[in-house]
């Protein structure tokens, strides 16, 4: 009998497990897929050079992340934002610099400020440890944030920018999502700007040789405490042990962290099964739409025409891009996203079909330099079985307070990781790590060491 089961080897599975090791316990990880790194995952381009397809980016305040790659001695370099940045509205295109497009219409862009100054005013009062006992909370959680916006942006330029912040930020349409979920999310990151902004924000700067090493190598050292190809179908709990069953057979242990999306633990067979509120949690917490796609050319032919190679369009269906060009710069790489509806529609499609509508809505941005890429690379990540959906998890109305409480709460031997449970970085690889971290805290504290 194992000290801990640790399911999933995300990163907040793998960080779970190596705190877990590091206090003397007995462990094992089991993976559903034939790799680690979950919604991490770093794809070869040729000449050494990788693209990540699933979370890349680190920010200023992401610090375990920071400290982690600088352990494993994996650099980061800046993302690339020198130039003009691209805005796209009604088939119009400017060019701009900072954080906020500027649009026909100047009052819009004073409309997206007095409202992002609202919004992180109003997730300071939240309680990232309980946002349902925050102040309003039952009134925050009972509108989406589409109903927060038409009752609060006056015009519809500015309420057309806010939306684009939702579905680049949350991978959601601003009606799928409850804002107290929103509010509880600005407060986990910190800010809305440190949510958005490149230099100084989330997206600041990138690793070298893609992030998927981060648990690539944290799993090297776990060595054959990881078994990959071993799905989680079941677990068995008792007072004080669980029966894990995989399609491979069953893993007894003493505690059992459960490190996987809400939505996917909530397909997981339990017995006896869990309470009711904790499967209504599992129940409402969907995942994000995104399909990330990534265009390659020789060259960032875009820098020679003073372009930063981000781009923001409200017409679609690729509405934000980015340069993703390894630290050389060689090849050129323009990323961009599908997210929320747009990834519902187009990530039924075909990658061919794909292709043809990201290099059209590459075109009309950089012109026809962008309509033929030698490589191009998308991942639907809805279609992914072990995943179902990125960038990750959120709740609709209700969900916070109704059964927000049921999230970190263990069961028994039973207790649960995930970016999804963050207070801090909710959601981001940041949010990840530290959730693995708190799951392994909450066991060390209660099993005896060997
Ligand atoms: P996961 O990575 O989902 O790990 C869960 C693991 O459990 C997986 O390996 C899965 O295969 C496994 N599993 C699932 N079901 C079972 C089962 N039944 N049995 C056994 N194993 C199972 N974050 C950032 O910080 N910066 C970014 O720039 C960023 N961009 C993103 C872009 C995209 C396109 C995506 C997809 C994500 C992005 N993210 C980003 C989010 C970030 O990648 C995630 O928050 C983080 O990787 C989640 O880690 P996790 O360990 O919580 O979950």
């Amino acid at each position: 009998m194992h000290d801990v089961i640790v399911i999933g080897a995300g990163l907040s599975g793998v960080a779970a497990a190596r705190a877990l090791v590091a206090a003397g316990l007995d462990v094992v990880v089991l993976e559903a897929r034939d790799r680690v790194g979950g919604r991490t995952l770093d794809h070869p381009i040729g000449d050494g050079a990788v693209v990540e397809l699933g979370g890349q980016w680190i920010g200023p305040t992401q610090t375990r992340m920071a400290a982690l790659a600088d352990e494993l001695e994996i650099a980061t370099f800046e993302t690339h934002g020198t130039g003009a940045h691209l805005f796209e509205a009604r088939g119009q295109l400017r060019r701009y610099r900072g954080t906020i497009p500027r649009t026909p219409n100047p009052l819009a862009v004073l409309d997206v400020g007095i409202a992002m100054a609202r919004l992180n005013r109003l997730a300071e009062q939240i309680d990232v440890d309980a946002p349902w006992r925050s102040p309003r909370a039952r009134l925050h959680d009972t509108q989406t944030v589409a109903t927060w916006l038409r009752r609060n942006v006056a015009t519809r330029d500015g309420r057309a920018l806010l939306k684009l912040v939702v579905e680049g930020v949350w991978a959601a349409d601003p009606a799928d999502v409850s804002f107290l979920h929103l509010l509880t999310y600005i407060a986990s990151a910190g800010s809305l700007e440190l949510l958005t902004d490149t230099a100084g924000g989330a997206q600041e700067r990138r690793f070298v040789g893609g992030s998927q090493q981060v648990a690539v190598r944290l799993a090297d050292r776990l060595g054959d405490r990881v078994r990959l190809d071993e799905p989680v179908r079941r677990i068995d709990r008792a007072d004080d042990e669980v029966t894990v069953t995989t399609d491979r057979g069953t893993h007894r242990a003493r505690r059992v962290v459960v490190a996987i999306p809400p939505t996917l633990a909530g397909r997981l067979v339990y017995a006896p099964a869990l309470p009711g509120d904790r499967d209504g949690l599992t129940q409402r917490y969907a995942q994000g739409s995104v399909v990330k796609c990534m265009a390659v050319y020789p060259e960032p032919f875009w820098r020679d025409d003073g372009l930063s190679g981000q781009a923001t369009s409200i017409d679609g269906p690729v509405k934000v891009v980015f340069d993703n060009s390894p630290p050389d710069g060689r090849p050129g790489v323009l990323l961009g996203f599908l997210e929320g509806r747009q990834a519902r529609v187009h990530g039924r499609r075909s990658p061919a079909e794909r292709r043809a509508v990201v290099t059209a809505a590459l075109t009309r941005l950089f012109g026809p330099r962008a309509a033929d890429p030698i490589d191009y690379v998308d991942k639907a990540w809805a279609e992914e079985e072990f995943t179902r959906g990125c960038y990750a998890g959120y709740l609709p109305p209700g969900g916070w307070t109704d059964h927000g409480h049921a999230l970190r709460r263990p069961i028994g031997p039973i207790h649960w990781a995930g970016t999804e449970t963050a207070t801090v970085w909710n959601g981001y690889m940041e949010g990840a790590v530290r959730a693995g971290e708190r799951a392994a805290a909450e066991i060390i504290g209660t099993l005896p060491s060997p």
